[in-house]
C-alpha cells in the first residue's frame, strides 16, 4: 500500500520519523511534511506566497521524503496535487507531540493533515501522543501499522477519519484500545501581559490543560486510564438534530425589508 505521511511538528520531529520508518517496514511510504513546527495551525492554507518542496534524506526505508514551507494541510494538498505521481492509498498524520482530544482537534494541524486526506477522498488517520516529552512514540507507531492494515481491509463512511490518541506509556503497559467519542478538553486560557522595551504591552498565550471530569466513553478518559483511544470524526459540522428546528426560525428578510423605489 502507498502511504503518505505528514505531521504538524515538522519533518525533523521524532514522532514522524518513528511512524514513517515503522510503516515502511511493510508499505511504500512517502513523507511530505512542514519544514518547521506548525502546531496549532489548524486547517490553514498558504495562498499568498509560493510553496517550495525540498527533498530530504533522513528516513530509513521510505521511498521519498521532502519538506515544504507550508502548513500541514498545504503538505497533503501539494503532495497529492503535484508531487506524488500516484494517489496514495492512505494518509497518516503524526505522531504528534501532545494529545489531540476533544476540542483540541479544532486547532490541530495533525488532525487537519489527515482531514485534508479525507477531503481528497483518501482513508486517513491522525495520531497523537498524550505527552509533550518525546517518550514511547514506538507504542503509537506499532498501533499505527496495525490500524492501517485493518483500515486497508475496511471502508470508512464518507467524510470520516480516525483520530487516535496514545497514552505515554510503554507498549506492554497499554491496557488496550477503546473506541471513543470526543470529550471536552478544557484549558485555563491565561494570557500573560508583558511590557516591551518601548513601554508597549504584548501578550503571551500561556494556556494550561485543566483536570476535568469527562464522561466515561470519551477519548480523554480512555487515555487517562491507559488505553489507546480511537475516535471516528467527520468534517461535516452540520448539526443535523437542530437543522429542522432552525427552519422554523423567523429569519426570512424578504417580506421585512421595504424596497425603496
Ligand atoms: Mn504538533
Amino acid at each position: 500500500m502507498r502511504i503518505l505521511v505528514s505531521n504538524d511538528d515538522g519533518i525533523f520531529a521524532p514522532g514522524i520519523k518513528i511512524l514513517a520508518e515503522k510503516l515502511a517496514t511493510e508499505h511504500e511510504v512517502y513523507v511530505i511534511a512542514p519544514d518547521r513546527e506548525r502546531s496549532a495551525n489548524g486547517h490553514a492554507l498558504t495562498l499568498n506566497k509560493p510553496l517550495r518542496a525540498e527533498e530530504v534524506n533522513i528516513f530509513d526505508g521510505v521511498k521519498f521524503a521532502c519538506h515544504v514551507n507550508g502548513t500541514p494541510a498545504d503538505c497533503v494538498k501539494l503532495a497529492i496535487g503535484a508531487i506524488l505521481e500516484e494517489m496514495p492509498d492512505m494518509v497518516i498524520s503524526g505522531i504528534n507531540r501532545g494529545q489531540n482530544m476533544g476540542t483540541d482537534i479544532m486547532y490541530s494541524g495533525t488532525v487537519s493533515a489527515a482531514m485534508e486526506g479525507t477531503i481528497l477522498g483518501i482513508p486517513s488517520i491522525a495520531l497523537s501522543l498524550a505527552s509533550f516529552s518525546d517518550v514511547h512514540y514506538e507504542t503509537g507507531a506499532e498501533f499505527a501499522l496495525k490500524l492501517a492494515n485493518e483500515l486497508a481491509t475496511k471502508e470508512l463512511p464518507s467524510k470520516t477519519l480516525l483520530n487516535v490518541n496514545i497514552p505515554a506509556i510503554p507498549a506492554d503497559q497499554v491496557k488496550g484500545v477503546k473506541i471513543t467519542k470526543l470529550g471536552v478538553h478544557k484549558y485555563t486560557d491565561i494570557f500573560e501581559k508583558r511590557t516591551d522595551l518601548r513601554g508597549k504591552h504584548y501578550y503571551w498565550f500561556a494556556g494550561e490543560s485543566l483536570e476535568y471530569q469527562d464522561e466515561e466513553d470519551t477519548d480523554i478518559v480512555a487515555v487517562k486510564k491507559g488505553y489507546i483511544s480511537v475516535t471516528p470524526i467527520h468534517y461535516d459540522l452540520t448539526n443535523y438534530e437542530f437543522l429542522n428546528d432552525l427552519k422554523n426560525w423567523d429569519v426570512n428578510i424578504k417580506d421585512k425589508i421595504e424596497v425603496k423605489k
